[in-house]
């Protein structure tokens, strides 16, 4: 069954980090005017619940919610210099992880076969026992451990295009052999995390894959990436869903950090997903994460959701493959066998 479910909640308005801190309210008032303007690509409005807190303790520790919980209940206050909470803040993040994970009951129970869950504050850095860059609660590791815990489902892909590493998921499901993590990111950069070498550990050993990109790398290297090396390896393994963490910092216009990716690249790179999950007949969530110039952000949206709430995926362009794609795969041809004839190309 086609559909695209939206999931949003008027809480994520109330989370302020102060007047000049890049990741504001004003962020979803765009998205969502943009989304208006486009009849919201025919998806299905659905508020977004409260997380139980068993949603949360199930990635983060019982103290790490309690003290967000109390620090916002004093009025908030600073976690370190980035991460600043308010009054409102606790309430926007249960809000946020609560849709992710609503987003996966829609989509595993059949209702949706696309979602995208537009809440804030966003959850990519947020470590088991750690609030970091903005994030407080992580909001698609909530919703991969839902689909696990709740579903049955057995694996989930984490695609994190997010311009920065995503070193809460990573760690998060590092040992994990049911979830595979995938980031393409700017190194260096903020958090510093996501070497080509970290590739997991113990039972999750090669269930981690980071793909690291130089500053001012553009729609070539992120779409070759997602296309030749990200799309076979989910293909290959066979998720039962596909998540991603989708910043859109990675964009030509975004001031925090140096990617020169287009409105374009976005489209290419939900293509290249829209495709994977079709071909497997699985569906795909996708959960806001950064993206700070609010014209480019709303448009790179409305371009995802173009992807998502279509009929058909789109065709793609004949992608060249970057030498970063074809180094990625010289590197993961022995994990994942699937990348070998592009070495061979
Ligand atoms: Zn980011």
């Amino acid at each position: 069954m086609a559909g695209l479910a939206y999931l949003r909640h008027p809480a994520s308005l109330a989370h302020d980090a102060g007047s000049r801190h890049p990741e504001r309210p004003e962020r979803i008032l765009a998205i969502e005017r943009a989304l208006a303007q486009r009849g919201w690509l025919g998806a299905r409005k659905l508020d977004a619940p409260l997380a139980e807190r068993s949603l949360i303790t199930a990635v983060h520790s019982r103290q790490h919610l309690e003290m967000i919980e109390a620090l916002c209940a004093r009025g908030g206050g600073a976690v370190d210099a980035d991460t600043v909470a308010g009054p409102g803040t606790f309430d926007a993040a249960m809000h946020a992880a609560g849709g992710a994970a609503k987003m996966v009951d829609i989509l595993l129970s059949g209702e949706a076969t696309a979602g995208f869950a537009g809440l804030r504050p966003p959850g990519h850095h947020a470590e088991s026992e750690r609030a970091m860059g903005f994030c407080f609660f992580n909001n698609v590791a909530v919703a991969a451990r839902r689909a696990l815990d709740a579903h049955g489902a057995r694996r989930v892909v984490v695609f994190d295009w997010d311009v920065h590493h995503g070193n809460g998921t990573n760690d998060i499901f590092h040992a994990s052999a049911n979830v595979l993590y995938v980031s393409v990111h700017q190194s260096p950069l903020y958090p510093g995390t996501g070497q080509e070498t970290d590739i997991g550990r113990g039972r999750g050993e090669g269930y981690t894959i980071n793909l690291p990109v130089a500053p001012g790398a553009g729609d070539a290297t992120w779409c070759s990436l997602t296309e030749h090396v990200v799309a076979p390896i989910v293909g290959a393994w066979q998720p039962d869903l596909i998540l991603i963490s989708a910043g859109y910092d990675a964009h030509r216009d975004d001031p925090l950090a140096d990617c020169i990716v287009s409105d374009q690249g976005y489209a290419q790179m939900a293509g290249s997903m829209r495709r994977a999950a079709d071909d497997l007949g699985v569906p795909v969530g996708v959960v806001l994460e950064g993206g700070y110039e609010l014209a480019a952000l709303s448009r790179a949206v409305v371009s995802t959701l173009e992807v998502m709430g279509a009929d058909a995926a789109p065709l793609q362009p004949n992608l060249g493959v970057d030498p970063l794609a074809l180094r990625a795969a010289g590197r993961l041809a022995g994990l994942w066998p699937v990348l070998a004839p592009l070495t061979r190309a």
